[in-house]
């Protein structure tokens, strides 16, 4: 499984306690500039990485004067709105001096759910990643309401990691790992070094959280870890108050790691090949060869189309010889219609407007490849 020297592509979540003093509402600027260190040793090297963070409630709350009071909904909202910025301006302060473009990307619970915002949210965070920008994600605490909202940025992590393919979460907390009870609560708990797989009697170990400012504690965090393991990305959880905590971890800081299931890819082709196709797209020989060598289909190859589906549903693809396999559609079945058997370059001319370049990426299809031979 990836370990930070190995992965390639790093999801890390920093909470609002280690990011925000509690007592005076102030940024921990020092924090932030180590933590920047850190990410740029894992940019240097090559893999992707994406920050997961909060604080925004905590920064705006102290900005408005709101005191440490529990808070209308409202309010938070408010708080959020103003602190967003501020926390977003943070991150690109201390990330510039290293050559680093940050993007922010605030995300709510449906750009998931959906497939379609979920295909958009993946493409999006692809992009940035592809042009070696460090996206900093967060919930939008601005229009989330109580029943929408992750209300923990643990879940939303993993959700992240998932669907940007990430092969480790790193989880920065006020603990150094999952213990065999809440260990504020019970000074002979232990804790775990790997965990290989999230049983009941894991489960029931888990308590709430300790700190005023989280809301997550370890029962999220291992619904995170559900999430990530079974979607093929490692996790860990690991003390983040320290300066430069993701260094500190490399060097073997105490820790918790829970195993990846399989590897993203796999997991990701088994989750589409599982899926209710909605439509059908027929394609020609020269597609097929293409589509076993793992490449995206484009509207070039594509003779046929069956079905009613909406953009980002699933569609079996179907060969002369008969089903290829399954994939997540870029277009409406009246879009792909219209743009089906042309050239790359005759796509924003049929449409009207500029479209993507693939009918399914070969990222969202789950077809057998080829077996190479000599
Ligand atoms: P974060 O800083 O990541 O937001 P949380 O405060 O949400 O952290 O969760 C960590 C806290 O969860 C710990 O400080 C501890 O008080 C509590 N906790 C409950 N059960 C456990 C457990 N089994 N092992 C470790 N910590 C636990």
């Amino acid at each position: 499984m990836a370990t930070l020297t190995t992965a390639r592509r790093i999801v890390v979540k920093i909470g609002s306690a280690l990011l925000v003093d509690r007592r005076s509402g102030q940024l921990r600027v020092d924090w932030l500039h180590a933590l920047a260190q850190d990410v740029a040793m894992l940019r240097a090297r090559g893999a992707d990485v994406l920050l997961v963070s909060s604080g925004s409630i905590a920064l705006g709350r102290s900005v408005l004067g709101l005191g440490n009071s529990d808070l209308a909904l409202e309010q938070s909202q408010a708080a959020a709105a103003v602190g967003q910025i501020r926390l977003a301006r943070a991150y690109e302060e201390a990330l510039a001096p290293h050559d680093i473009t940050t993007a922010q990307v605030l995300v709510t619970l449906e750009d998931s759910a959906d497939r379609r915002r979920y295909l958009n949210t993946r493409a999006t965070l692809g992009t940035l990643l592809g042009m070696n920008v460090v996206p900093i994600v967060n919930e939008n605490d601005t229009v989330a309401t109580d029943e929408i909202r992750y209300g923990d940025n643990d879940r939303l992590a993993a959700q992240i990691a998932v669907t940007v393919g990430a092969d480790l979460l790193v989880l920065l907390s006020d603990i150094d790992g999952f213990y065999s009870a809440n260990p504020s609560q019970d000074p002979s708990a232990r804790r775990f070094d790997v965990i290989d797989r999230i049983t009941p009697e894991i489960e029931a170990m888990a308590g709430d959280a300790g700190s005023g400012l989280s809301k997550g504690g370890m029962k999220t965090k291992l619904m995170a870890a559900h999430m990530a393991m079974t979607g093929g990305c490692g996790m860990v959880i690991t003390e983040g108050s320290p300066n430069r905590p993701l260094s500190l971890l490399e060097q073997g800081a105490n820790a918790t790691w829970f195993t990846a299931q399989e590897d993203p890819q796999l997991a990701r082709k088994r989750w589409i090949g599982a899926m209710k196709p909605r439509g059908e797209v027929y394609v020609d020989a020269g597609a097929e060869r293409a589509l076993r060598r793992g490449t995206s289909l484009l509207p070039a190859g594509v003779t046929r189309l069956g079905g009613d589906f909406g953009r980002g549903d699933p569609v079996s693809i179907i060969g002369p010889g008969g089903p290829l396999g399954l994939g997540l559609i870029r277009y409406t079945a009246e879009e792909a219609g219209r743009i089906r058997g042309c050239h790359s370059s005759e796509i924003e001319e049929r449409l009207g407007y500029p479209g993507r370049a693939a009918l399914i990426h070969r990222d969202d299809m789950a077809v057998s490849l080829a077996v190479e031979t000599g």
